[in-house]
């Protein structure tokens, strides 16, 4: 093992405790400190000592980066780095990394339980009996699962769970993906419009950006044509909600499962709030205790690794790798 005085900050962290990051740098003797800073000044102050640093919201900026002389990597909690100048970070040899996947299993569980509970019909037959409706005409019609087709938008990491998970109800996995040349087992890449016109299901699991905002609208309600159930686990803009909810009081969308909104908490009067065919949770599929238990976790690994002269497991500036200012083994 290394030389190990080393000197690790979070620099803010609203998870209640840190013993699982306390407890991954106490094998390499490196000391931890919690330091609930966000603005600039406090940044530098109390990280100019660190050799890396945890972070989460705070705005981690090329000034606070050039006020950290010994800071060798930041690691941030989850997977998005807004929060982090990543050419500032990359000019000065200092490693970003991240935690794409701690939560897969759990996303694509929430996925299949919200197609589950609309086909079945699960939540509407519980608030029927709750309300003293023992009938299970009340429900009618429902559908079999199997040999119906599900439709993914996006076949990354959570895509691709969910194909393997749902493919043991015999269900047929279609996907739409510009940037995968090669399709996942048992999927088969396909055009967007296919998507729309051959999916019994279809779920989003493509990150929100440009080209993505709203992709889920009235032209693409226009084009379904299997009365498809909607399930978003991804992020609330790439529906658009206005639309969806006209396609489902029209009937063209059968039901829709949504974890995300285009506003998180929706408004009193969101209409998608009484629509009997619309379950919906509050942006929970992410988590679980043990999801957030690897993702502490393997944000720490992230920066005792580079302490220990290792890339992690997942570097976000790429183009630092050659010129860190850590020691990294062949790096
Ligand atoms: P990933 O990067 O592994 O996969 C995303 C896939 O989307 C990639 O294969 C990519 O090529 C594809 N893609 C990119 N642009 C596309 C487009 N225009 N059309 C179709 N496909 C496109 O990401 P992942 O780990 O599978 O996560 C997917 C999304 O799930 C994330 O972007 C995030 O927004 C969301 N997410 C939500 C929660 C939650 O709690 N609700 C938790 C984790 C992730």
């Amino acid at each position: 093992m290394k030389s190990n005085h080393y000197h690790v900050v979070i620099t803010d962290c609203d998870h209640g405790s840190i013993e699982e990051e306390k407890r991954e740098f106490s094998l390499i003797g490196a000391e931890l400190i919690l330091a609930q800073v966000r603005e600039e000044v406090d940044l530098i102050r109390a990280c100019k000592e660190a050799d890396g640093l945890i972070n989460q919201y705070a705005l981690l900026t090329r000034r606070v980066f050039e006020g950290l002389p010994k800071c060798k990597v930041v690691s941030r909690y989850g997977v998005g780095v807004d929060s982090v100048d990543l050419r500032a970070a990359t000019d000065l040899g200092i490693i970003v990394a991240n935690v794409p996947d701690y939560c897969v299993d759990e996303v694509s569980n929430q996925t299949i339980a919200m197609i589950l509970t609309l086909i079945r019909k699960t939540a509407f037959f519980d608030r029927k009996v709750k309300s003293g409706l023992w009938d299970f005409h009340l429900g009618i019609p429902l559908y079999r699962i199997q040999g119906k087709t599900l439709g993914l938008i996006g076949s990354g990491r959570i895509g691709l769970e969910v194909a393997k998970k749902i493919s043991a109800f015999g269900v047929k996995v279609i996907a739409f993906d510009p940037y995968l040349q090669k399709a996942g087992e048992g999927i088969e890449l396909t055009d967007f419009d296919t998507v729309l016109k051959k999916s019994d299901f279809i779920s989003i699991h493509c990150p929100l950006n440009e080209s993505t905002r709203h992709l889920m609208g009235e032209q693409a309600f226009q084009k379904v044509e299997k009365k498809p159930i909607l399930i978003n686990t991804s992020r609330g803009p790439i529906v658009d909600e206005k639309a969806l909810i006209q396609a489902l009081a029209e009937g063209r969308v059968s039901g829709a499962g949504l974890d995300v909104l285009e506003k998180e908490p929706p408004d009193p009067q969101n209409p998608l709030l009484k629509m009997e065919n619309v379950i919906l949770s509050p942006h929970v599929s992410f988590y679980s205790v043990e999801s957030i238990s690897e993702l502490k976790r393997r944000t720490a690994e992230n920066v005792s690794a580079v302490l220990m002269g290792k890339l992690p497991r997942s570097v976000v500036n790429r183009e630092v790798i050659g010129k860190t200012k850590a020691h990294i083994s062949g790096g």
